[in-house]
C-alpha cells in the first residue's frame, strides 16, 4: 500500500507500530498497585513528512529481537519478553508508506535504548541527529543502564550529527529538538509545529506514561530523578505555551490513543 502524501507538502507524523515487549509494571512505576503484572509495552518509530525531506524520529527495535532476542539483549531478554510480528520493525513499516530507508535523509534519535535505536544500521546513508551526551553515555553506560543499550544497534559507520541542547532541524521552527534528560542523560524530544495552531510534542521516553508524569511518579528505569522532574516542568511549560499535544512512546492504551500508520497519522 502506498500513500500519496508526497503531493500534499504537509507535515504529517506517522506512528509506525513496531511490536513491543511484556514488561513488569514496576518499570513504569515501582509504586504502582499493579507491580508484579506484565504489561504490553509498545514500540514506535515516527515518520515525519516535511517539504524539506522525510525525518524519522527513532528507529524502534532490531528485527532479530523477534527471532533471537538473546543475541541482542543477553540475559536482559528475560526482563523484556519481546512480542513482535515479522513486519513489526521500521523497514517494513516504511514500505507500507511506499518508502525505502533511502527516502529518509534524516534520523533523529530521542535516545539510544535498544527499543528505540535498533533500526539504525539501515540508515548509514542518513544524517543521525542525537545529543552528544547520549552517544557518550550509550558507549559507556552506568552499570544500572547497561541492559538497556545494545552496542550492535549504534556501532556502525553512521553519519553522526551530534548536538548540544536545543536544535531547530530545518531552521524554520517547524521541527525543534528539545533536550529532556532524566530517563537518560542525553534524551531529547521533538516538538513538531505541523500547521498553524497545531503542535505535536513527541516525548519518546521523557515519560513512559503521561498520567505518571502528571502524578510526578518516577519510573523504575531512570538516570536522574531531579533531571526528569525538571524536564517534566519544561514539557508542561511548552505544552501550555504552544497548546501542544503530548505523545509518549510507550502508552499502554496505544490501541485507542495512537493513530496507526499507514491509514492514520497526526496532523
Ligand atoms: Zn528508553
Amino acid at each position: 500500500m502506498s500513500v500519496s502524501y508526497r503531493d500534499t507538502g504537509e507535515i504529517r507524523i506517522y506512528a509506525l507500530f513496531c511490536g513491543g515487549d511484556r514488561m513488569d509494571m514496576a518499570i513504569f512505576d515501582p509504586f504502582d498497585a499493579n507491580v508484579g503484572a506484565k504489561m504490553f509495552n509498545p514500540y514506535f518509530a515516527y515518520l515525519i513528512t516535511h517539504p524539506n525531506g522525510n525525518v524519522l524520529f527513532d528507529t524502534a527495535g532490531h528485527p532479530d529481537l523477534r527471532t533471537n532476542p538473546r543475541s541482542r539483549l543477553g540475559d536482559g531478554a528475560d526482563a523484556f519478553d519481546v512480542v513482535m510480528q515479522p513486519s513489526d520493525w521500521v523497514v517494513p513499516r516504511l514500505a507500507e508508506l511506499g518508502l525505502a530507508p533511502q527516502d529518509v535523509p534524516i534520523v533523529v534519535q530521542s535516545h539510544l535504548h535498544f527499543d528505540h535505536a535498533g533500526g539504525l544500521e539501515w540508515f548509514r546513508h542518513a544524517r543521525i541527529v542525537v545529543q552528544r551526551r547520549e552517544l557518550e553515555f550509550a558507549r559507556n553506560p552506568a552499570v544500572y543502564q547497561q541492559g538497556a543499550y545494545v552496542r550492535a544497534d549504534f556501532e556502525h559507520d553512521l553519519d553522526w550529527h551530534l548536538v548540544d541542547g536545543e536544535h531547530d532541524l530545518f531552521g524554520d521552527g517547524t521541527l525543534r529538538l528539545v533536550p529532556t534528560p532524566g530517563h537518560t542523560p542525553g534524551h531529547q524530544s521533538l516538538l513538531a509545529r505541523v500547521k498553524p495552531g497545531r503542535t505535536i510534542f513527541l516525548l519518546a521516553d521523557a515519560t513512559y506514561l503521561i498520567a505518571k508524569m502528571r502524578q510526578r511518579a518516577l519510573p523504575g528505569l531512570l538516570w536522574s530523578p531531579d533531571a526528569i522532574v525538571e524536564s517534566w516542568l519544561r514539557i508542561e511549560e511548552i505544552e501550555r505555551d504552544e497548546g501542544a499535544m503530548l505523545v509518549a512512546t510507550h502508552e499502554l492504551d496505544f490501541e485507542t490513543s495512537v493513530p496507526k500508520s499507514p491509514n492514520s497519522w497526526y496532523s
